[in-house]
C-alpha cells in the first residue's frame, strides 16, 4: 500500500465528491503520513475524517462557528494523537452544527451539508458531516461526537453505523466542550468492525482527562460474529409509541422480530420518564454550555470584532458577530436556567430528573443485556423544513438523549429503508455502562443479516 498515494487521491476524490455534499470543513491536502507503516496496526495508511470540534494540532479547528473560523491549534486532542501513534492519516476536518447544537447540520457557519442519498434532505447533526463523509465513500472512518445523539442520529439518517461509547470511555482531551457531563467522542463508519477498530485505539485512561475510567479496554473486534442466543433484550414500549413514523417503526420491529427467530429473548420494558428528557436534556446541556462558551471573548482565541470602542465592545460585539443564534439561544436559556431566583426552580429540577432517568435504565439493565428501538422518530427530512421552529429540532432528540444522561453506551446500525420515505432506518441498541462489547455483538448481527 502506498500510503502518500492513498492520502492524495483521497483529498482530491473529497474534493470532487464535495462539490455537492459539503462534508468538510478542511480537507488537509499534505496530511502527513506516517513511516514505515507497521501492517499490525489495523489503520495504518488508514484515512480518517475528524469532526471539527476535536482539536487537531496545526489543522484549523472551527467547531463550525464564525467565532473560531480561523482557529489553528498549538496542541493535539487525545484521540487524534492516539489516531496518529497508530499510523492512521487525518484527511481532514468534517462540517457540523455550530459547536455540535442541532440536529440537522444547518447550524454550521460553513453552509449546510447535504444528505448523500438525498440532496435535498439533511444529514441529521450534529455530526453531519462526518455521517456524509462515510455515507458518500469519501473516507471510511470519521469520529465524531455526542451529547444529545450527536453521532446517532446522522448515523440512521445517513444508513451507517454511529457508536457513542460510556461516558469516560474514551478520552475529550482536546474536545470542544458543548456540555462537559454528556460530551463523548465516538466513531462512524459503513461497516461496524472498522469502529471497532477505531475504538480499539482511541479508547482509554487519559492522564489529561480525569473522568475517563482505568478500566481495561477489551479487542471490540472479539464480539463480532456472534450469534444471539439467549441474549436478553429490552423494548422500551416509550420507544415505539405512535410519534414513530410508521416506516421506521416497521424496520425496527422487523430486526426485533429477527433477533426473537434468532433465540434472543425479548422483554417489553418501560422507561417511565422519557416524556421529561427533552427539557431536562434542554436545560442541563445549556447550562453547561453557558459556561463553557464564556471562553470565546474576542480575546483569547478566533474571532475579534473590529472597530470596537473599549474592552467592553470587543467582548459584546465579538460575541454578538462570532455566535450564531443557535448558539446564542442556548447560551442565554442556560445562563438563566443557573441564575439566581430560576436555578432551583430549572437547573437544580433537571439535575433531579436526570437522576431519575439514570435510575430508569438501572432497573432494565437488572435483567436484560441490550435496550433497542429506534434512533429517531423519522428518518433524515427536508433541508430548510424545521431550522426555523426550535422545539420541533430538539424534540427529535427525544430517542437519543437519554443515553447521554445516563452516561450509557448506544449505537445506531442500519436497518434498512423506511416504506415510507425510502431513507434510511437506525436501528438503537444502548448497553450497560461499559458493555460496549453486547452493543457490538448486536450492531454486527443486525449488519449481517441486511
Ligand atoms: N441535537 C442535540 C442538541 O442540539 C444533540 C447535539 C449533540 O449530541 N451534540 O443539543
Amino acid at each position: 500500500l502506498d500510503a502518500k498515494q492513498l492520502a492524495k487521491d483521497t483529498a482530491e476524490n473529497i474534493k470532487k465528491t464535495d462539490e455537492k455534499i459539503n462534508a468538510f470543513i478542511t480537507v488537509d491536502e499534505d496530511a502527513k503520513v506516517a513511516e514505515d507503516l507497521n501492517f499490525d496496526n489495523k489503520l495504518a495508511g488508514v484515512p480518517i475524517a475528524i469532526k471539527d470540534n476535536i482539536i487537531t494540532e496545526g489543522l484549523k479547528t472551527t467547531a463550525a462557528s464564525h467565532i473560531l473560523y480561523n482557529f489553528e491549534p498549538v496542541y493535539e486532542s487525545t484521540v487524534v494523537a492516539k489516531l496518529k501513534a497508530a499510523q492512521a492519516t487525518i484527511i481532514g476536518k468534517t462540517n457540523m452544527d455550530e459547536f455540535a447544537m442541532g440536529s440537522s447540520t444547518e447550524t454550521s457557519y460553513f453552509g449546510d451539508t447535504k444528505n448523500p442519498w438525498n440532496l435535498n434532505k439533511v444529514p441529521g447533526g450534529s455530526s453531519g458531516g462526518s455521517a456524509a463523509a462515510v455515507a458518500s465513500g469519501e473516507v471510511v472512518a470519521a469520529l465524531g461526537s455526542d451529547t444529545g445523539g450527536s453521532i446517532r442520529q446522522p448515523a440512521s439518517f445517513n444508513g451507517i453505523f454511529g457508536i457513542k461509547p460510556t461516558y469516560g470511555r474514551v478520552s475529550r482531551w482536546g474536545l470542544i466542550a458543548f456540555a462537559s457531563s454528556l460530551d463523548q467522542i465516538g466513531v462512524m463508519s459503513k461497516r461496524v468492525k472498522d469502529s471497532a477498530e477505531v475504538l480499539n485505539v482511541i479508547a482509554g485512561a487519559d492522564d489529561r482527562d480525569a473522568t475517563v475510567s482505568e478500566k481495561e479496554v477489551p479487542d471490540y473486534t472479539a464480539f463480532l460474529g456472534k450469534d444471539v442466543k439467549g441474549l436478553r433484550v429490552a423494548v422500551p414500549k416509550e420507544y415505539m409509541s405512535d410519534a414513530v413514523e410508521a416506516g421506521v417503526k416497521k424496520a425496527v420491529q422487523a430486526k426485533i422480530d429477527l433477533l426473537k427467530e434468532n433465540g434472543a429473548i425479548i422483554n417489553e420494558v418501560s422507561l417511565p420518564h422519557t416524556k421529561y428528557v427533552v427539557p431536562t436534556y434542554y436545560i442541563i446541556a445549556s447550562s453547561e454550555a453557558s459556561a463553557n462558551l464564556e471562553r470565546y471573548d474576542g480575546i483569547r482565541y478566533g474571532f475579534r470584532a473590529e472597530d470596537a470602542k473599549n474592552l467592553e465592545e470587543v467582548f459584546v460585539k465579538s460575541r454578538s458577530e462570532g455566535f450564531g443564534d443557535e448558539v446564542k439561544r442556548r447560551i442565554m436559556l442556560g445562563s438563566f436556567a443557573l441564575s439566581a431566583g430560576a436555578y432551583d426552580k430549572f437547573f437544580l429540577q433537571a439535575a433531579k430528573v436526570r437522576t431519575l432517568i439514570c435510575q430508569d435504565f438501572a432497573k432494565v439493565f437488572e435483567d436484560n443485556d441490550v435496550i433497542v428501538g429506534p434512533v429517531s422518530t423519522e428518518t433524515a427530512f427536508d433541508l430548510n423544513s424545521e431550522i426555523s421552529d426550535p422545539i420541533k429540532m430538539y424534540n427529535n432528540d427525544i430517542l437519543t438523549i437519554s443515553a447521554n444522561m445516563a452516561g450509557i453506551p448506544a449505537a445506531s446500525v442500519p436497518a434498512g429503508l423506511s416504506e415510507t420515505t425510502g431513507m434510511p432506518v437506525g436501528f438503537q441498541i444502548m448497553g450497560n455502562r461499559f458493555d460496549e462489547g453486547h452493543v457490538f455483538q448486536v450492531a454486527d448481527f443486525i449488519e449481517r443479516s441486511n
